[in-house]
């Protein structure tokens, strides 16, 4: 056989419950034929009591990585020989890649947010003041990011007091953000002195796309930045609200892209065809 000869693919994909309809195959396999790769994605459906064999079955089969989606992304910090100091804080991963045969858990959702930040919005976090509306596994991704990147205050608004106080203690014992909490029970006024607001809530996801979260929407102002995370479709009732007050809007396609395109590089080492992923994805949100 020929050096050059090699039938061998590389295999990454996603571990979920339910799986058939989780889109990021697309977007990661159009990013693999763009540069020529010969790698596939796929959707593994893995029932939760089955988690620490498909891991097992992963390093036997010399996959690359995985991603986790619901229910495995806590349970999975069992299975792993490392987790990034990230993760670790949020408690959660969404992306396994290896080191040789050591597999390393990484969280890319919040890094895919301050991703778009940066390079979309031109936005640096540190310095900023952020609202981030919800404390879910979104919000603490986010949450956890730009604190690391050093905004200077983080004010959590969250309708259950407990989740809204746990990620509020979380923050404020592991970072340097200073963070306030507010309880979500009517409509919320931004303070007036801030510069992000995160919708990290899933209030408007598919297929409740007409709701929008409960604000008094004149409190948005035009120098703020307002973000939503929900990718589907990308320009929620919460980001036309926004604009209308001449508020910038970064929507949650681009985190979406953009996490998927961090993973992508940790497992090829490749940069990640952005432009190309993106519009694979914006595709199949279309129809
Ligand atoms: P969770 O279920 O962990 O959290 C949901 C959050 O939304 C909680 O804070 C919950 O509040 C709040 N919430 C839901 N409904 C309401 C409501 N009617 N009023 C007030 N608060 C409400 O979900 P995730 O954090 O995992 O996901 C949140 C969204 O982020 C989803 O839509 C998901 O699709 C999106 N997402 C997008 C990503 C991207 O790359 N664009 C990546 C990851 C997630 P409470 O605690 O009171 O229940």
């Amino acid at each position: 056989m020929s050096p050059e000869i090699n039938y061998k693919a590389e295999l990454v994909g996603v571990f979920g419950h339910p799986i058939a309809e989780n889109p990021t195959i697309v977007m990661q396999e159009a990013g693999f034929r763009e540069l020529g790769l010969n790698w596939r994605y796929l959707n593994i459906e893995v029932y939760p009591d089955d988690l620490a064999a498909a891991v097992q079955g992963l390093r036997a089969m010399n996959m690359q990585g995985i991603n986790l989606t619901i229910p495995h992304k806590v349970a999975v910090l069992h299975y792993l020989d490392e987790v990034a100091e990230d993760a670790k804080l949020m408690g959660a991963v969404n992306t396994v890649r290896r080191e040789g045969n050591r597999l390393i858990g990484e969280n890319t959702d919040g890094k895919g947010f301050l991703r778009a930040l940066r390079d979309d919005a031109n936005i640096d976090p540190a310095g900023q003041n952020v609202v981030i509306l919800g404390a879910g596994g979104a919000a603490r991704a986010i949450g956890v990011e730009l604190a690391l990147a050093e905004a200077a205050h983080i004010t959590i608004v969250n309708r259950s007091v407990q989740r809204g106080q746990d990620l509020t203690t979380l923050l404020e014992d592991k970072t340097p953000a200073q963070v306030a909490f507010v309880e979500w029970n009517g409509a919320y006024a931004i303070p007036a002195q801030t510069n992000i607001v995160v919708n990290a809530s899933s209030i408007g996801l598919y297929p409740d796309i007409t709701a929008k979260p409960d604000l008094d929407y004149d409190t948005i102002t035009a120098d703020m930045i307002v973000c939503d995370v929900i990718p589907n479709p990308p320009r929620t009732p919460f980001l036309k609200e926004a604009e209308a007050r001449g508020a910038r809007a970064l929507d949650g396609l681009g985190m979406l892209v953009y996490q998927g395109a961090i993973a992508f590089k940790m497992w090829t080492g490749y940069d990640a065809p952005v432009e190309v992923m993106h519009q694979a994805l914006a595709e199949v949100f279309k129809s």
